[in-house]
């Protein structure tokens, strides 16, 4: 798969998913923009890019808001010199009985799960459309995008919400030449699930690690995801490979939800 010549954005690029992401697109010939909360992690894969002997640049945003999510991309362009592809990616994760959840909580992940998206693929289109050439628009939905989760309820509520706003941007600018599209993971073992585990311990009393091997032993292919086999996907959608494809929220989960 070649994406040599392609400039790609990566939110969330400073650790799990997001750096797995940025690496296999730089293994597969792109130059990667990458943007996160946290400036030590974003430098640190940029260092791993450039081993790879592709360009990458760092900028700091919080995607939840909006005018740091069209700088990022205004950043991306004049320090790669184009704009192809930006990858959705950050998101949080939020475990919590639906009884217990507060308004603070619910603002919060919806800002950052559902306006860091909103706010990708409106800039993201702006862009494209400004420089007069199409564009790939990919965003992170989840397994908990195509069935809620228990303690995991605003969570899966913000990556249905992903899901749709998948399909309506796909529809909105296909006539410009604009495809979106979202990766739906399965579980993967990053920072996010050690914190998942960690929460669903507090609140059940289930053993630390219990909760992360009871989800694994449900998947068919007997093995936890890695950010490598999401990334697999992500390539894929990144590339000219996947043009006639577009509106789309494809599970990359082992076998775990069916749909
Ligand atoms: P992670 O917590 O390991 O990494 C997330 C990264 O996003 C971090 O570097 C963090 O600093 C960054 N980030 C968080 N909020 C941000 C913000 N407001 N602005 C900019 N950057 C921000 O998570 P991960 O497991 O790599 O997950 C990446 C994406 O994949 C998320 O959207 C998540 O919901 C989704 N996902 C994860 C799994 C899984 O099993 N880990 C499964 C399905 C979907």
């Amino acid at each position: 798969m070649s994406l040599n010549g392609k400039v790609i954005l990566v939110t969330g690029a400073g650790q799990g998913i997001g750096r797995g992401i940025a690496l296999r697109l730089a293994r597969d010939g792109a130059d990667v923009a990458l943007v996160d909360l946290k400036a030590d992690k974003i430098e640190a894969v940029k260092a791993e890019v450039e081993a790879l002997g592709r360009k990458a640049t760092t900028f700091v945003a919080d995607v939840s808001v909006r005018e740091q999510v069209y700088a990022a991309i205004d950043h991306a362009e004049k320090e790669l010199g184009g704009f192809d592809v930006i990858i959705n990616n950050a998101g949080i994760a939020q475990v919590k009985p639906l009884a217990d959840v507060t308004p603070e909580d619910l603002q919060r992940i919806l800002h950052i799960n559902i306006g860091g998206v909103t706010w990708g693929i409106q800039a993201g289109a702006a862009k494209f459309k400004a420089r007069g050439q199409k564009g790939k628009i990919i965003n992170a939905s989840s397994i908990a995008g195509h069935e809620g989760f228990a303690m995991l309820g605003v969570y899966s509520a913000t990556k249905f919400a992903v899901r749709a706003l998948t399909q309506a941007a796909a529809k909105e600018y296909a006539s410009a030449g604009i495809t979106v599209n979202a990766y739906c993971p399965g579980v993967v073992g990053t920072d996010m699930w050690v914190e998942i585990d960690e929460r669903f311990a507090e609140l059940t009393g289930a053993p630390k690690g219990a909760t992360y091997e009871k989800f694994v032993e449900g998947i068919a292919l007997g093995r936890a995801q890695t950010p490598e086999d999401v990334a697999a996907l992500v390539t894929f959608l990144s590339s000219d490979d996947s043009d006639y494809i577009t509106g789309q929220a494809i599970l990359t989960d082992g076998g775990m939800v069916y749909r």
